[in-house]
């Protein structure tokens, strides 16, 4: 039977088609920038960031967001509510890791996008290693009155993949920041990218399973693409990096799909880099596209979300 999470018409549990249920009107995500750095870059936890992150787009000094956060906030606001006619939002602190600093600063923005009264919560972009306790009380604290999704970047659940690519963090690292938020009121997002060298569709698919066994309320899961000036660019170059086809990644995605809880909402499901920077894959499709491109698969199918998963439960089969 299919669950009353999932759209009728997309196959999945759209995150937007939740956050609609929950909030009752259209919600948008608003990015904005933080003025975070990463440990990943600056020798805390590494050095030289994960193989695909975008170079250009980060300045080894600039850990201060030259625009206030209010501006920020009220311009993309204004973006969505013209385009979209969404009413209201969710600010999302999204570029490196957002949990990076000291938790006075981390309490007075967020308190500051929360103050907005159209509002209703937070996103956190965040890496599993980087979250302190008092970062995590913060959080605990916010989500006892507002909306807190967390976003933690798993990326692989192979640690041999996830030393390759130099994320500086492992499986391990990665459950225990999932059991020291889970339980605290604030719903915790993975990020997942599928086609890293040395990856099979089925070590992808698997990954389905781990989620499956977790508190993960949402997911955001992306093709691994290589953008300009990243040492993913070099590779691919130089071969060691062949990008999966369109045709394999929906695929892989759909089999993953179908071993996913439904209540495990969707927040991504692919990626895409402007022009101007994009190396590879290029698989000339527009972001809806790329969208329908998963769910007409679904469709064709006959397929949704979970449907090779045991009744209503969280135990995963034949894989
Ligand atoms: S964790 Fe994010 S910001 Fe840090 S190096 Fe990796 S991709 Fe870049």
């Amino acid at each position: 039977m299919i669950s009353t999470s999932i759209h009728p018409d997309l196959h999945i549990n759209s995150y937007g088609s939740y956050l609609r249920r929950r909030f009752g009107c259209r919600i948008s995500k608003v990015n904005v920038d933080g003025g975070f750095t990463c440990p990943n870059r600056d020798g805390v936890r590494g050095t030289g960031g994960c193989i695909y992150c975008d170079n250009s787009s980060f300045s080894p000094g600039g850990t201060v967001a030259a625009i206030p956060v209010e501006i920020q906030m009220a311009e993309g606001m204004a973006y969505h509510r013209k385009r979209l006619g969404s009413e209201k939002f969710i600010i999302y602190f999204q570029k490196f890791t957002n949990t990076y600093g000291p938790v006075e600063k981390l309490h007075d923005l967020y308190s500051r996008a929360l103050a907005h009264p159209d509002v209703v919560g937070i996103s956190i972009g965040t890496r599993p290693d980087a979250l302190s306790d008092p970062a995590i009380d913060l959080l605990t604290d916010l989500a006892r009155t507002s909306y807190v999704c967390l976003e933690l970047g798993l990326q692989s659940m192979d640690d041999s993949i996830l030393t390759q690519i130099n994320r500086g963090h492992t499986l391990a690292d990665y459950l225990q920041a999932v059991e020291r938020v889970s339980g605290r009121g604030m719903d915790i997002c993975t990020h997942l990218i599928h086609g890293f060298p040395g990856e099979s569709s089925a070590d992808f698919i698997r990954t389905a399973q781990l989620i499956s066994s977790l508190p993960v309320n949402s997911l955001k899961i992306h093709q691994l693409h290589a953008v300009k000036d990243t040492r993913l660019a070099e590779w691919y170059y130089d071969g060691r990096f062949v990008p999966l086809t369109h045709q394999q990644y929906v695929a892989d995605l759909c089999d993953f799909l179908e071993l996913t809880p439904p209540s495990v909402t969707i927040q991504r499901l692919y990626g895409s880099a402007p022009l101007a920077i994009r190396v590879a894959p290029t698989w000339g499709l527009k972001n809806n596209q790329m969208w329908y491109s998963v769910v007409n698969e679904l469709k064709r199918r006959g397929t949704w979300q979970g449907c090779r998963l045991a009744e209503g439960g969280r135990n995963v089969s034949n894989l």
